[in-house]
């Protein structure tokens, strides 16, 4: 029994499944997850000291690489002046401005510590501000463990949940409470019509990953975001952006920028704290000033805006604005695809691959699917072996065919070519 296989053993006597989030239970995939060490740029050791090369980047927050020395630096510094104070700092205002700037829809902003509590207080907002109970939602997309959206999700529920009812996509959430939300295919204009035909005047909100990555990568078509923007707009319908992944992530600006929609309302994480537990939203003012202590929508966090996380978000934000970060980051994640594809052809493995900015999505699957059902359709087998056969040669996917992967800007042309290596080594003994 390796150290590994010690620790899970361990840890499933005091923490449900040994894990404190369940995708990393290694479910799907099957096998011991690797406990963590320690990371330093693309690489992250486990307890057995084997290095990988890791392509979650803790689900995508660590965009400049692990441990990155400025980062270390700005956060060290700010936890010498104590951890947290329960009373607003400057370092607060200087990230909501820096925010606000980096996504002009964003008029203004509220810390966080979680994406859930992104999501879930947007969606109170929206409620709030409309005076409406129905939400919309989409099929395979997935923001956070709030109950109205838990409801058809992406990620983990897609592994664990029998997400084929229109019901619940979990234990414990009432069902009284999942009939307020509407859940569409992705993709689908006319489903989308049919609902705000029938009950627009009743929609509070839709909210959509805009790039979803919770149900593998898979993008939008613009006539479908067009659509959305439209029929929200007409039916005085919040739009809800959850760039919890996607933001920072696939651009400076986030999906948004890429795809030239202004939402209502936006929803942040990750990226936006470098790894500390810190996300966002915010949108117009009009909505926003609703929040208390301004307006009657409560949301309230003893640790929101704290100052380490806050750092750490700072330092985060300044390295990846600039010049030239973006291009490099694409670049970099665009010829890794491109690399991998190479290698399944040529070992005549059915294999389809897409990217945006520092975000990938690979399918068995002769061509990118388009919704939540045909990501349902690739084969998840070959996904299963691909995986182990990466994981023995040091390659750390992401443990479910359901879900995105994630580069950093430490991902360079060495790590890029020993991942493809790796991959022509585990296409072969497929
Ligand atoms: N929204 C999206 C799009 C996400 O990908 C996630 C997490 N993967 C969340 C919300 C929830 O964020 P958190 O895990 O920080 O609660």
């Amino acid at each position: 029994m390796g150290q590994n296989d010690v620790l899970f053993e361990r840890a499933q006597k005091t923490i449900p499944g040994g894990v404190n989030s369940p995708v990393r239970a290694f479910r799907q995939v099957g096998g011991t997850p690797r406990f963590v060490t320690r990371a330093k740029g693309p690489y992250f050791w486990d307890a057995e000291d084997k290095r990988y090369i890791d392509l979650i980047m803790s689900w995508g927050p660590m965009i400049v690489g692990h441990a990155h020395p400025e980062v270390v630096e700005a956060v060290q510094r700010a936890a010498e002046t104590s951890f947290s104070y329960g009373a607003p700092t400057e370092g607060e205002i200087e990230l909501a401005e820096r925010l606000c700037e980096l996504m002009p829809s964003v008029e203004q902003v509220r810390m966080v510590s979680s994406g859930t509590e992104a999501t879930m207080s947007a969606l109170r907002l929206a409620r709030g501000h409309t005076g409406r109970d129905l939400i919309i939602k989409f099929e395979g997309c997935y923001h956070g463990h709030a109950d109205s959206l838990l409801v058809k999700a992406g990620s983990g529920l897609l592994t664990f949940a029998d997400s084929t009812q229109n019901a619940p996509s979990s234990g414990g959430v009432p069902h009284d409470l999942v009939k307020h939300t509407l859940v569409l295919p992705y993709n689908d204009v006319a489903a989308l019509e049919e609902v705000f035909k029938n009950q627009g005047d009743h929609i509070a909100a839709v909210i959509l990953e805009p790039i979803a990555g919770n149900m593998n990568l898979i993008q939008p078509a613009s006539e479908f975001l067009g659509a959305m923007r439209s029929l929200t707009a007409k039916h005085g319908a919040v739009l809800i952006y959850d760039e919890v992944m996607t933001g920072f992530r696939v651009a400076l600006g986030g999906a948004q920028s890429l795809q030239g929609i202004t939402p209502d309302l936006t929803c942040l994480g990750k990226v936006m704290g470098g790894g500390m537990p810190m996300a966002a939203f915010g949108g117009k003012k009009e909505i926003m000033s609703k929040l208390a202590p301004l307006g009657n929508v409560y949301q309230a966090g003893t640790l929101s805006g704290n100052p380490v996380a806050v750092a750490s978000g700072l330092k985060t934000l300044e390295i990846i604005s600039r010049a030239g970060f973006y291009e490099c980051l694409t670049a970099q994640t665009e010829k890794l695809m491109a690399g991998l594809k190479q290698a399944a052809d040529k070992a005549h493995i059915p294999f389809a691959v897409d990217s945006v900015g520092g975000m990938f999505g690979f399918y068995f699957a002769s061509k990118v699917p388009t919704s939540f059902e045909e990501v349902t359709k690739t084969n998840i087998d070959a996904f299963k072996k691909f995986f182990h056969a990466m994981l023995d040669e040091g390659v750390y996917l992401a443990p479910s065919a359901y879900e995105a992967g994630f580069t950093s800007i430490a991902h360079d042309n060495e790590v890029v070519a020993a991942i493809i290596t790796a991959a022509e080594k585990a296409f072969k003994r497929m």
